[in-house]
């Protein structure tokens, strides 16, 4: 009998969280998770899934719009948020049960409440303490708002999701992927956005000709973007908020949402107890195994750094339980992971930007395609799709897909496996399109735009 309480002891049961210990008690281990908040983590309730929920909300309005060019008269009132939000809340509720279930179902015990390190094989939880041979920190995140004056008046995405009516005008700050994703669904769902960010263009670290091609289709929808700009206080007012700009401007607006990065949710975790270290940046320093400085703690997930997606926490999870308990022991691949960005419209892609490819090939291709959607040619939206391949011109190996455009994702994710076998530009060229569709534009660009 092991002198611990559990093998495993799981620190927050979001998405990495849930799938390492629920994986690792199919393998044998003894496993109990700790939530303090709520299950299925940021993904599940503020994150991915009611996002995504508002959406598709968001995209009804030019549904409408163009549906009247199909002969379709829609006379539609102003949306009903109460409805949606509690529709959305309705849903993320019915899947906090189903994690519940598949956890119990995997035989691992859930313990309610906010977990803290005694030492590295012991936690405390609501007083009383749980010993384990291991323990995992699966964390996650929290939004961070800089110390504006003003800083009070503002919201991040977590209480977004909860607003009990949304405002005639909202000011999004920051310029990542959840800023321009709600800078979007805001507009999308009938307010007018202002969203702001201090450096020139939004979305560093993707494709520079897709981030600008965003701000076009986002500025022909409406949203006001002012780049090179930052708020230097919120002021309330008795209509709700003045926004004091760097450039001497000022705003007024309705809401104040500020979606300006997230730090590792480890202030109360007692690391202190721990020989657990963190890195140059805050997150907390693993090796390619998890393994942190205390030889029984791991950490994954957003608490590590890295890409901070959900699909890149299950991936750590499951590799932890087969590592710890299946006797595999391979490292998490992070090349070409694809990705979207569910802004209006969405962006897809997977691989090398065009200037991460130029620095790391070399010699490369770059083969580009913005044409109007077919669906376009019968309505007055001037919205055009983007397409966009980087070949690196050595072994012709296609090392960048990237679309912006409806449903990028859904069809990003396809590519995605072709690029991890390691498709060519020649596999490309014999591949059959599908027609008439938008994603056969990726296998009949033939002449290099670069
Ligand atoms: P989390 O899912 O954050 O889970 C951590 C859990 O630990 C939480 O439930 C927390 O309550 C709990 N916890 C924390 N401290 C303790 C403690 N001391 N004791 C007990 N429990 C504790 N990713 C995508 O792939 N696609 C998307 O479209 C996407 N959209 C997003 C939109 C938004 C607005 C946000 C904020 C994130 C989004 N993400 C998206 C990112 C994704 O949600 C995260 O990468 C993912 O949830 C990380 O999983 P995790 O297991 O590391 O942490």
């Amino acid at each position: 009998m092991s002198q611990f309480d559990y093998d495993l002891f799981v620190i927050g049961a979001g998405s990495g969280g849930v799938r390492a210990a629920r994986m690792s008690a199919g393998l044998g281990a003894r496993v109990a998770v700790a939530e303090a908040r709520y299950l299925g983590g940021t993904c599940v309730n503020v994150g991915c899934v009611p996002k995504k929920l508002f959406s598709y909300g968001a995209h009804f309005t030019e549904n409408f719009h163009d549906a009247a060019s199909f002969g379709w008269d829609v006379s539609h009132s102003p949306l009903d948020w109460p409805r949606l939000r509690d529709n959305k809340t309705r849903e993320i509720e019915r899947l906090n049960g189903i994690y519940g279930n598949i956890l119990g179902s995997a035989g691992v015990a859930l313990i309610n409440g906010h977990a803290r390190f005694i030492d590295g094989h012991t936690v405390d939880v609501n007083g009383k303490t749980y010993t384990a041979e291991r323990i995992l920190i699966a964390v996650g995140g929290w939004p961070y708002i800089p110390d504006v004056p003003g800083r009070e008046h503002a919201i991040s995405s977590n209480e977004l999701f909860y607003l009990d009516k949304l405002p005639e005008h909202a000011t999004v700050v920051g310029g990542g992927y959840i800023a321009t994703e709600f800078a979007g669904i805001l507009n999308g769902l009938g307010v007018q956005v202002t969203q702001i960010y201090r450096r020139s263009l939004f979305l560093r670290g993707f494709d520079e000709e897709v981030r600008g091609h965003l701000a076009e289709e986002m500025r022909h929808r409406g949203v006001e973007l002012r780049f090179n700009e930052n708020v230097s206080a919120i002021e309330k007012t008795a209509e709700g908020f003045r926004l004091q700009l760097d450039s001497g401007d000022s705003l007024d607006t309705g809401l104040v949402l500020y979606a300006t990065g997230r730090k590792p949710l480890i202030d109360d975790l007692g690391l202190e107890n721990t020989a657990v270290a963190l890195d140059d940046k805050g997150f907390i320093a693993v090796s390619d195994s998890f393994q942190t400085a205390e030889p029984s703690v791991y950490a994954l997930g957003d608490v590590i750094g890295g890409m901070e997606l959900t699909p890149v926490a299950l991936a750590e999870g499951m590799n932890l339980a087969r590592r710890l308990y299946g006797g595999v022991d391979q490292p998490v691949d992070y090349e070409y992971i694809p990705t979207a960005i569910f802004c209006q419209p969405n962006i897809g892609t997977v691989g090398y930007s065009e200037e991460q490819a130029r620095e790391k090939f070399g010699e490369i291709s770059v083969f580009t395609s913005q044409f109007r959607h077919l669906k376009h040619t019968l309505t007055d939206n001037p919205s055009k799709v983007f397409l966009k391949l980087i070949v690196d011109k050595a072994s012709d190996r296609v090392v960048g897909v990237h679309m912006l455009g409806d449903e990028a994702g859904e069809v990003i994710q396809g590519f995605a496996v072709a690029i991890k076998a390691g498709a060519t530009k020649a596999m490309f060229d014999t591949t059959i399109g599908i027609h008439p569709t938008v994603a056969e534009e990726f296998v009949t660009l033939r002449e290099a735009t670069r």
